[in-house]
Order: C-alpha cells, then structure tokens, then sequence
C-alpha cells in the first residue's frame, strides 16, 4: 500500500521549522488503518510476544491494533498523573519539548517478551524512554515499530533494539 501519498505534511506546526506529519488521514482510511497495523504485526508474527506497549497518545492506536493482530496484551504507557495504580517514570526529550512517562508497575511480568509501538519514531526520545521503562520490569524487548520513521532525525542511532517501520524519510 502507497501510505506515504496517505500522510499529509504541515509545515511549522506545532512550532516553527517542524514539518508534523499528520497520520489522521491515513487512518480515517479504512485499508490503510487495517494493513498498516497488519504489515507491522506480519513481521513479529513468529516472535511470542506477550504485550505490545504504546505511548500515549497515538501509539495507543496502531498499538492497540497491533496487539489484536499478534494476540497479544497491550499496556498504555501514559503522561504523568495519568495512571490509576502505582507506577514507574522515566524522562524524555521530543523533537520539540520534554516530558516524562509512566507505565504502571505490575504491567509487565519479568521475562515477557514485549514490542514497542508509535506511530512515528522522530528523534527516539519517547521510544527510548518506553524501553527504559520495560528494562526496569525486566521485559525482554523484541523490538520497536512505527508507520513512519523520521531517519534524517537519526532515532537508529538512540534506539538500542531492532527498529521496523513502514515508511522512512
Ligand atoms: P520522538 O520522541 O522524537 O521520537 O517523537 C516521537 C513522538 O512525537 C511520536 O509519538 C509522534 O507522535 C510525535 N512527533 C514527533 N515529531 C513529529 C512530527 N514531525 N510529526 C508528527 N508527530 C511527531
């Protein structure tokens, strides 16, 4: 499927000099919403992955899907303050800004196998906090994977797991 004709690009939002690449108008397509969740399952289909682990918020989209492919649990990964019970956190940097995240402590058992899912992989920061996050559960993490890669932003060079994405720019 030709999902990059799919991403729609807004030139300075949600600051000057970011180019955001808007994924709503991949997924208010029905194909695309259903086959890009399913490509990304397709490649960790032999791997037993107990959980899929999204950030909020639109990890918890392709996540959730993918989750439903692989058969496997999800767990939110969410903005301080979020959770209900109790949890761990982790800072991060973003493309633009910083913040932290936290995932509540009895969502992974030890030894899981887990996949880490966004939907877009810009400098690394989030994923890389979100494996942070799974080490300190004593996850075993398979991997991360995104619809869309930002590679002149270099997230390879951050990211300590095999990265698999659908598009890259
Ligand atoms: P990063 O931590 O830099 O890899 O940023 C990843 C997160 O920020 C993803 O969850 C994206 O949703 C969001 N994001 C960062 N840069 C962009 C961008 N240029 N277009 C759309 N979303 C972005």
């Amino acid at each position: 499927m030709d999902y990059a004709s799919l991403i729609r690009d807004i030139p300075d939002y949600p600051k000057k000099g970011i180019i955001f690449k808007d994924i709503t108008n991949l997924w208010k397509d029905h194909a695309a919403l259903k086959e890009s969740a399913g490509e990304i399952a397709e490649q960790f289909k032999d791997a037993d992955i107990k959980k899929v682990i999204g950030a909020e918020s639109r990890g918890f989209i392709t996540g959730a899907l993918v989750a439903v492919e692989l058969n496997a649990g999800f767990v939110p990964v969410r903005k301080p303050g979020k959770l209900p019970w109790d949890s761990i956190s982790e800072s991060y940097e973003l493309e633009y800004g910083t913040d932290s995240l936290e995932m509540h402590k009895d969502a992974i058992d030890s030894g899981e196998n887990v996949l880490i899912v966004d939907d877009l992989i810009a400098t690394g920061g989030t994923i890389s906090a979100v494996i942070k996050l799974c080490e300190r559960l004593g996850s075993n993490i398979i991997g991360a994977a995104c619809i869309i890669e930002l590679g002149f932003l270099n997230p390879r060079d951050k990211i300590k797991v095999p990265v698999y994405s659908l598009l890259r720019y």
